[in-house]
């Protein structure tokens, strides 16, 4: 491992024009690991002239970065790639020590932000071309050129410290762009980490990537300034809307991720023992705390009474613990902010008529009695109309709706939330699972997956509140990062 995993990380520090900066704000706030409950790391809340100077230094590097002929700052991405992967062990480690998922689950998070570096290097030798077309008229030829626009910011959500930047930056900075990132002030550990070893390794000139720390003030400094162009948001969705709002108010270019409330349906004719650990890790990986976890599992038919006692056996099997601990498969939540709004809902649901057949708030981590612990939660006879099925809980909750049909589950995913993130079918019928591709309304589906993450070669869906704009994160982000330019020639 080349870097080291501390319990302090003292008080963290902003990136500007290449140099680390102590922040003037009188503002801190805790962070912490939340495996132990124990403080790990203050992070400012940056003033708004700290934003401000950031976005001056990225303007400054833009106008340098964009004329760096686009096979040269390829070669630039080939090295953060490098940098990622020499600091694996460590920057996994981090990562599950902030946030408190897995080893496993960091692992699968830092190899989708390498991943979205290699597409984003594939994207300079395919998608960033332009087009012409000669003879439009009588001598006349007509030529598209795709052309950078200046600075973004990158506003990230907690659950996903490294990761959810990575369906941005590779692109931005492939293109020309250059960045303001704005980590969640609840796990900004790991990114601060990674841009640390991205500024030893001198990745990118100075001013090309800028780190900022902070909450509501610096996020809307940072859009309101004259020199950004444009912010992608991923985050929950009230904040989501008025991100996409501030945006259009200011005439600048926004992707804006909402949350989730995702509905797992399975069939009689559904694989259930080939199926049930892909469907458990669906509501339970990441504590329940992914835009892609399941939340409503809709039995349909007469499949209800065995799914429901092979759905609770594994979810109680599942061993929760410390995240750094081997053999762990579920960890704490976020904060005990988070645990005790989660279990509020399960009060909620148990009060509007809800039967606990699994009750997590039971649950103990003797060896870690401070930590933010809640287990595997099953809360069946749910109906639609409850809170515990209609909002977004982001917690180790699955709520048991039944339905008689494919149509009635269709038409309740459809109309019971206003969320539309994803949306799985467990069938063994071709004709099912196309019906249902076909009529959800929901910007990804999975069919016999129970997380239906796309690759970064394909955009990240989502639709109605879990999702404003027009461009998604990942590949769809080469033409947000870009404007077209069309030139007409006659010589
Ligand atoms: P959040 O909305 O609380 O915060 C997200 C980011 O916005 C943070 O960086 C935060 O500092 C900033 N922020 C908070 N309030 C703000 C405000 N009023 N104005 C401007 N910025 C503000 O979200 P979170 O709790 O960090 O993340 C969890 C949420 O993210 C869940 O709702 C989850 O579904 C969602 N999420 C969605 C996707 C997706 O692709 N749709 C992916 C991951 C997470």
């Amino acid at each position: 491992m080349s870097i080291d995993v501390r319990t302090d990380y003292g008080k963290l520090k902003l990136l500007i024009d290449g140099g680390w900066v102590e922040s003037e704000s009188p503002e801190l706030g805790a962070v912490f690991d939340p495996g132990r409950g124990a403080r790990i790391a203050q992070v400012p809340f940056a003033l708004p002239e700290e934003a401000d100077r950031a976005v001056e230094s990225a303007q400054r590097a833009f106008e340098e970065w964009r004329e760096v002929p686009i096979l040269e700052r390829v070669k630039h991405l080939h090295r953060l790639k490098d940098v990622l992967e020499r600091n694996a062990d460590g920057l996994v480690t981090i990562n599950t020590q902030n946030h408190g998922k897995t080893l496993e689950e960091s692992q699968g998070e830092l190899k989708r932000c390498i991943e979205n570096v290699d597409v984003a290097i594939a994207v300079a030798y395919t998608l960033a071309k332009g087009d012409t077309l000669d003879q439009i008229a009588d001598g006349i030829d007509v030529s598209m050129t795709k052309e950078p626009l200046g600075v973004f910011s990158i506003v990230c959500p907690f659950n996903f410290p490294l990761m959810v930047a990575f369906w941005f930056l590779p692109y931005a900075l492939v293109l020309g762009d250059t960045l303001i990132v704005k980590p969640s002030e609840l796990t900004p550990v790991p990114m601060q980490r990674l841009v640390e070893l991205v500024q030893e390794s001198g990745v990118f000139p100075p001013g090309v990537l800028n780190l900022v720390h902070g909450g509501r003030q610096v996020v809307e400094r940072l859009i309101a300034n004259r020199d950004v162009r444009g912010v992608t948001f991923v985050g929950s969705t009230p904040v989501a809307r008025q991100i996409y709002r501030l945006a259009g108010e200011n005439g600048k270019r926004a992707i804006a991720n909402g949350g989730a409330k995702n509905s797992v349906l399975v069939m009689p004719d559904a694989d259930l023992a080939g199926s049930m650990s892909n469907m458990v890790s669906s509501f339970f990986g990441n504590s329940g705390q992914r835009c892609l976890a399941g939340a409503n599992l809709i039995p349909v038919g007469g499949v209800h009474d065995a799914l429901l006692a092979r759905f609770t056996a594994a979810a109680l099997s599942l061993k929760v613990g410390y995240g750094l601990d081997p053999g762990v498969e579920m960890g704490p939540l976020v904060s005990e902010k988070a645990r005790t709004r989660v279990s509020m809902y399960v009060e909620s649901g148990v009060a509007e008529g809800a039967k606990p057949v699994s009750d997590g708030r039971t649950l103990k981590v003797l060896e870690y009695p401070d930590g933010f612990y809640l287990g595997p939660t099953v809360l069946d006879g749910v109906t639609p109309e409850m809170r515990v099925a209609k909002e977004e809980v982001f917690g180790p909750i699955a709520s048991v709706i039944g339905a008689e049909s494919l149509d009635q589950a269709i038409e309740m995913i459809n109309g019971s939330t206003n969320f539309g993130n994803m949306a799985c079918i467990y069938t063994s019928s071709g004709r099912s699972a196309r019906e249902f591709r076909r009529r959800v309304d929901a910007g990804n589906v999975g069919v016999n997956i129970g997380v239906a993450a796309p690759s970064a070669y394909y955009p990240f869906g989502g639709r109605r509140d879990s999702f404003y704009g027009v461009l998604h994160a990942q590949i769809d982000t080469v033409e947000f990062f870009t404007d077209k330019k069309v030139t007409i020639s006659k010589w």
